[in-house]
């Protein structure tokens, strides 16, 4: 059986419907802290999949969890991840982040269980000195999430010398997507990322899409992100998971296109996408936002054998179908 924890999140929840639709049996263990009920709802239906609301600061429900399933391997996707959040609040995310973590490892050598694919950030990259920025860029992450997630990748170094557990860190830039058949997708509260929220604009009463910075050193001003369809990013997920069933070592890998868009670029994807005449304001810069985040993905096609086939359109097309379904139905749930 998987493990996969955060499954009720946005992209936890993407690879437990993959993990289903291969005939996986999965369990999910989630606090519900920013997941939602709805999305396990919808998981259930798919296939044979066991949910634990369960807590990783709380050893007794990783104990319990680890008790009563068969468990194999482990899918860590559990974890706050908002930047500002993060500057705000540090203790939250060392707490949730770090020592939830250790929690789990804790756990999984207790019970043997030895492969780890951990959801991993470019964030931790920190300010960029060259794109693409490959694997070896040096790694100074400018606020408390991201070096959480460098702590936890530092750990897992560790825990592989020590107690033999195998990981593949995954290093997430931009994700965009959702369920091509709209069972599942990007669910925020409060919603700060660019493509929801440029698509949340396009709807009745909503307020109009703010630009944060237009004096970037960039083509057009805006600053410029590497979006990964989510299909592709769980593609490379599974391939993370067979490459340590077949014995691969502890690595690392950049999961992006490739390719960098401006923010005006996918505001006007956007727009074509909807086919409506979307507003926006020019506000300030975000505080913490790098210029550009453009990745060097060879590491993961040459070894994971991993190859991203859809483009951004592709993207936000499923992004807005879903959008549409939340917007009509689940927007008070
Ligand atoms: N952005 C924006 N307006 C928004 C949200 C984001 O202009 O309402 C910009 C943001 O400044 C950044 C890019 O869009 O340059 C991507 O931001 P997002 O929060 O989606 O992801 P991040 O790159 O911060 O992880």
């Amino acid at each position: 059986m998987i493990l996969v924890t955060g499954g009720a999140g946005y992209i936890g929840s993407h690879c437990v419907l993959s993990l289903l639709e291969n005939k996986q049996e999965v369990v999910v263990f989630d606090n519900l802290s920013t997941g939602f009920q709805e999305t396990i709802d919808e998981l259930k239906k798919i296939g044979n999949l066991k949910f634990i609301k369960g807590d990783l600061s709380k050893k007794e429900d990783l104990n319990s969890l680890f008790e009563n399933y068969k468990i194999d391997s482990v899918f860590h996707f559990a974890a706050f991840s908002q930047v500002k959040e993060s500057v705000l609040n540090p203790q939250k995310y060392y707490s949730n982040n770090v020592s939830g973590t250790i929690n789990l490892l804790e756990a999984m050598i207790k019970n043997n269980v030895k492969k780890i694919v951990f959801s991993s950030t470019a964030a931790i990259y920190g300010e960029v000195q060259y794109v693409p920025i490959d694997e070896k860029h040096i790694q100074k992450p400018m606020n408390p999430y991201g070096k959480t997630k460098l702590m936890i990748e530092n750990i897992l170094d560790d825990y592989d010398n020590a107690y033999g557990v195998k990981s593949v860190r995954l290093r997430y830039f931009n994700v965009v997507g959702a369920d091509i058949k709209k069972r599942i997708g990007e669910r925020h509260n409060p919603e700060t990322h660019l493509i929801p929220n440029v698509l949340k604009s396009t709807f009745n009463d909503a307020r109009p899409f703010e630009i944060y910075g237009n004096d970037y050193n960039t083509k057009d001003g805006t600053c410029i992100r590497d979006y990964i369809n989510i299909e592709d990013l769980i593609d490379a997920h599974l391939k993370a998971l067979k490459y340590l069933e077949n014995g691969g070592k502890t690595d690392f890998f950049n999961l992006g296109n490739a390719q960098g868009y401006s923010v005006k670029e996918v505001f006007e994807i956007c727009k074509k996408v909807t086919e409506k005449d979307i507003q926006f304001n020019i506000n300030k810069r975000r505080e913490g936002d790098p210029e550009k985040l453009v990745a060097d993905n060879k590491k993961a096609k040459e070894i994971l054998n991993w190859n991203p086939k859809r483009n951004l359109e592709y993207g936000i097309k499923a992004a807005y179908e879903w959008e549409k379904k939340l917007q009509g139905g689940l927007k008070n749930a």
